[in-house]
């Protein structure tokens, strides 16, 4: 690997901030790269950089491929979208153009974000830099491989119910979901709209916070958004001394594999040596998490996914040439096989005689869940779990098997649920490949929860120069 490629995103925005570093040679050193990529972890690379200066520096950028990019493929790893050129620019992307990062790709993902290892995608599965028979985790799997190979020096993905911090503990890398609302969804493709928040993924705490610190703004475009009540700053910390850390019994026991254990133990240890208390918490329905994500998340998806109709975007297929016939040739063919399972359940959850009983339901439970955290935070300062509960699997493994392959998101749905940041930071290895923790704090406290990860990731010095070769 070169020299330039060794710099995190923020060592070489202030490189090329102080002149010692041009953004062109920055931008044509990723280029090369993410072109003579083998982990299929793109669909597109950029020929020139579209942003430069600000406090970005010219540092480019992955994008999933479900964010809308003026002119540039957005498809949201869907036939359906193969080949879509949106006119318009996501709110998170154009910010980021502006503070002077460039596009350097967009990154393959599961399709329309429904998956937890990127083998949903209609372009291929993504392979894990850190073992290529394995997955690199998902929805945002492209992005978190990218940047864990040292392809992209950071990257944007999106979260829904752990598609940030789930491909970021399989990687080895940062990985931050937003409060929900710190970010605009303006411009992303929708999955589950109530869930869906975009966050980055990064080699370190400290990039995460630069590129958040940019993202988050209240748009106009987005009802829903409020950015952030304070600043973003960079993380600081270097002892966790006054800290107290909720470790849930519910999330960090059952399931849970021995050496991902392992792992979340000596980081607990570590925690207290700096200076934190760990308390046993109790989060009585978090347990229900994943049961209510999966009503409410396939209710929303069938909600948003019924405007691909073959009339206003990418794939058309005729049918029997009436209209009828060319809408269930068009998303017969257009869809694959998780999401027309998603887009059966959530029509079934939303339908009348079963509303109430399901997805009235799942919202009755997400609230309790909300309470849960909300009680829990009046006690500690954050909550930690291990991000996955098992590390990077085979790729084929769980292909067959939904259930298990939902299981996957048991320790990131709450925190979605509930609307709350979480972190997931690289905290060991297991047999070689990588664990993440999980770090969740009260709505709007990313600036907390950036440091305490931050003191947290000094002490632990996980290297992940393996995977970049
Ligand atoms: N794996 C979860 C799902 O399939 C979460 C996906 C996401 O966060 N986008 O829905």
């Amino acid at each position: 690997m070169t020299g330039i490629r060794d710099l995190t995103a923020a060592q070489a925005a202030a490189k090329v901030r102080a002149g010692d570093l041009s953004a062109g040679e920055l931008f044509d050193a990723y280029r090369e790269a993410a072109s003579g990529d083998e982990l299929n972890a793109y669909l597109y690379v950029a020929e020139e950089p579209n942003a430069a200066g600000g406090e970005l520096g010219g540092v480019p950028l992955a994008v999933k491929d479900l964010f809308c990019t003026e002119g540039v493929i957005s498809q949201s790893g869907s036939k359906i979208l193969e080949g879509y050129r949106p006119p318009y620019t996501a709110t998170v992307v154009q910010r980021l153009q502006d503070a002077g990062a460039p596009l350097l790709g967009k990154t393959n993902q599961d399709e329309f974000a429904m998956g937890s290892s990127n083998e949903n995608s209609a372009f291929g599965p993504v392979q894990n830099p850190w073992d290529r028979e394995r997955v690199p985790g998902g929805s945002s799997g492209g992005s978190a491989a990218a940047v864990a190979a040292g392809t992209a020096p950071w990257a944007l993905g999106t979260d829904t119910g752990g598609s940030i911090r789930q491909p970021a503990a399989m990687c080895g890398i940062v990985g931050l979901k937003p409060t929900y609302g710190a970010v605009s969804r303006y411009g992303m493709i929708a999955f589950a709209s109530s869930l869906d928040q975009a966050g980055p993924l990064t080699r370190d705490v400290t990039d995460a916070a630069l590129l958040f610190r940019h993202m988050t703004s209240k748009d106009p475009c987005d009802a829903t958004s409020l950015g952030s009540p304070q600043e973003v700053v960079l993380p600081s910390a270097t002892s966790l001394q006054g800290i107290r850390l909720g470790r849930p019994d519910d999330l960090s026991t059952e399931g849970v594999e021995p050496g991902v254990m392992e792992a979340y133990e000596r980081t607990l240890k570590l925690a207290e040596d700096l200076g934190a208390t760990i308390e046993t918490c109790h989060l009585p329905h978090a347990d229900h998490g994943i049961s209510a994500y999966y009503v409410i998340a396939p209710a929303e998806a069938s909600s948003n996914l019924a405007r691909f109709d073959g009339v206003r975007y990418g794939l058309r297929h005729d049918g029997d040439g009436d209209l009828l016939s060319m809408y269930t040739a068009t998303r017969h063919d257009g869809f694959g096989a998780e999401v027309k399972r998603r887009v059966l359940i959530g029509t079934y959850a939303l339908s009348s005689g079963y509303y109430d009983a399901y997805y009235g339901r799942a919202q009755r439970v997400r609230t309790k869940i909300a309470d849960d955290f909300r009680e829990v935070f009046a006690s500690v300062d954050f909550i930690v779990t291990p991000s996955a509960p098992t590390v990077a699997f085979g790729l084929g493994e769980k292909t067959s098997d939904p259930w298990a392959m939902y299981l996957n998101d048991y320790c990131t749905v709450p925190m979605s649920l509930a609307g709350i940041p979480a972190i997931s930071i690289p905290c060991g290895l297991s047999d070689g490949l990588p664990v993440g923790l999980q770090l969740a704090g009260p709505a709007f406290s990313e600036n907390r929860v950036l440091d305490a990860a931050f003191a947290l990731e000094q002490a632990l010095e996980f290297d992940g120069s393996v995977a970049r070769g």
